[in-house]
């Protein structure tokens, strides 16, 4: 069983707890519920890159930024699935696609389905982050064959207005709830390292955690501070989360969210192999390869080649435990006690239909998707 009901409280006393004591109950989450010594590996592409309206205080993509990141047009959907063959050739599953919108306009939605139908029919898991969608849209992407969608909380309710202004955490949630209820597998997370307080991050995991349906895949990322910026140029040359408290915040999402894919995603190239071992023994098992993670540097695929062989670490093969318990599948239950029911653990650690996306071409990826 998956509990959705945790308090504050709760999530306040495990990251109070002993750092050696909460590592090792997050280890035991952990291998109950995934295969303890494989990775996630996922790439990226961006299918529209910069310009975006919104102004989201960490992201070089916002027009509001002066990072002096050239605006492009839409990708055409030739070139997308050119990039998603050669994904797929360099043994990806899964092809995520990002677009620095507020939100896609109907105008854009038929490109954007032929880009998930043609994706699919190349045989690869879809992923999309595209902004705030409607109801409608949603059902679209979900016709056109989508299996993911990207949608950052960000922060705690508290901070999230000390980052973006022209958007609401309310309006997060509701495309949240839409892209649920067009029966997509979500991805959420967020960024530490924003100025946020302990209290903060006690409130983002408060948050995902207490969802009707944990996230499939939860994005746990450090702020890089990009010149230009808002939070980059506040905190440049700082650096606005200690590792420890980091791996801290990665064990409580491992406890919390049990079945979900916990994901190292922006900052880790600054991190050192401990401490991203210290992740993987939290629980993370989810990262981006490649050079180039959004607009910035990404640990890149040798060095994490070299990584994986010293920590003993493999490509994951198992399926996501999370995808098991997706409405429609009449195995899995949100209950009013704030359980999720069903759902439970094969003999090797995973069980669902989809899995992982392995090495792949640097990806050029919307913000959204860390
Ligand atoms: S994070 Fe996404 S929504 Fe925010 S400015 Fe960047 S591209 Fe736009």
């Amino acid at each position: 069983m998956t509990r959705t009901n945790w308090t504050r409280d709760e999530i306040a006393e495990l990251f109070d707890l002993p750092f050696t004591e909460l590592v090792f109950r997050a280890a035991e989450v952990h291998r109950a519920h995934h295969a303890a010594g494989e990775v996630q590996l996922c790439t990226l592409l961006s299918i529209k890159t910069g310009g975006c309206p919104e102004d989201c205080g960490y992201c070089s993509q916002s027009a509001h930024a002066k990072s002096g990141l050239k605006a492009e047009k839409l990708m055409d959907v030739e070139a997308v699935l050119a990039a998603a063959a050669e994904a797929r050739a360099a043994g990806s599953q899964r092809f995520c696609m990002g677009a620095a919108w507020r939100e896609p306009k109907d105008r854009d939605m038929g490109k954007v389905c032929a880009m998930v139908a043609g994706v699919k029919g190349l045989g690869l898991e879809t992923c999309m982050t595209l902004g705030m969608l409607t109801g409608d849209q949603a059902k679209q992407l979900k016709d056109a064959g989508l299996d993911y969608y990207n949608h950052n909380i960000d922060t705690s309710p508290e901070h999230y207005g000390e980052v973006i202004t022209t958007r609401t955490f309310q309006e997060r949630l509701d495309t949240l709830e839409e892209v649920r209820g067009a029966g997509i597998a979500v991805c959420c997370g967020g960024i530490v390292g924003m100025g946020e307080s302990r209290d903060d991050r006690v409130g983002f995991i408060h948050a995902l955690a207490t969802l009707p349906r944990h996230p499939e895949s939860v994005p746990i990322n450090a702020l890089v501070p990009v010149k230009g910026t808002v939070l980059g140029d506040m905190f440049a040359g700082e650096k606005m989360i200690d590792d420890i408290e980091f791996v801290r915040t990665v064990a409580v999402a491992r406890i919390t969210m049990p079945r979900s894919m916990v994901r190292l995603s922006a900052g880790r190239e600054s991190m050192s192999e401990s401490t991203q071992a210290l992740c993987f023994l939290a629980g993370a098992n989810s990262i981006f390869t490649g050079d180039k993670l959004l607009t910035t540097a990404n640990a890149g695929d040798s060095a994490d080649a070299a990584m994986f062989a010293k920590l003993g670490l493999k490509p994951m093969e198992a399926e996501e435990p999370m995808r098991k318990i997706l409405p429609g599948t009449g195995r899995g239950t949100a209950t009013r006690s704030g359980v999720v029911e069903g759902g439970e653990r094969s003999e090797h650690g995973g069980v669902g239909p989809l899995h992982h996306v392995s090495y792949g071409p640097p990806p050029r990826a919307g913000e959204e998707l860390v």
